[in-house]
């Protein structure tokens, strides 16, 4: 996420040009610090059955890119996704779920439940095995920043 945020909008829209643009990517972000079965904690694997999904030589287990990231079984592409994210993390307020669900042509409640998932994910990493190397401070962006009043309730006029 914190990539994504840091490139402009052409930049994005040109690396990620397709779903398997964006499952290679993940799987680069994913695997950066080495392959380990989750399950026999081998480090051999090879090319596994779903899209840049890596394989355990020694088990078999077959773990795919998504599993423990944001894009775990979602209801609609990851191509979608990558894009839905990008306008949470680039929003000043976040985008809100209405207008993700309008221009992304998904129920709201699918943009509210992806929203809240970024979001959970954005402020408590270790969830997230894949955000482990984001700070929270990183994004101010779309998170009331602590200290700063909201709208004064001294505002009200008789
Ligand atoms: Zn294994």
């Amino acid at each position: 996420m914190k990539i994504l945020k840091e490139i402009d909008r052409q930049t994005f829209k040109d690396r990620f040009t397709d779903k398997s643009s964006c499952y290679v990517f993940l799987s680069e972000l994913k695997w950066k610090d080495g392959y380990n079965c989750k399950r026999c904690d081998s480090t051999n694997y090879i090319k596994g059955k779903q899209p840049s999904s890596r394989r355990c030589r020694s088990c078999g287990y077959d773990e795919s890119t998504t599993s423990g990231t944001l894009f775990h079984k979602l209801k609609f592409g990851i191509d979608k996704a990558f894009e839905m994210l990008y306008e949470i993390v680039t929003s000043k307020k976040g985008a809100n779920s209405i207008w993700l669900a309008e221009h992304f042509s998904v129920n709201q409640k699918t943009a509210w439940l992806f929203r809240q998932k970024v979001q959970i994910a954005m402020k408590s990493s270790e969830q997230y095995p894949l955000e482990n190397e984001v700070h929270v401070d990183e994004f101010e962006i779309g998170t009331p920043q602590k200290g700063e009043p909201g709208r004064s309730k001294s505002d009200k006029k008789v």
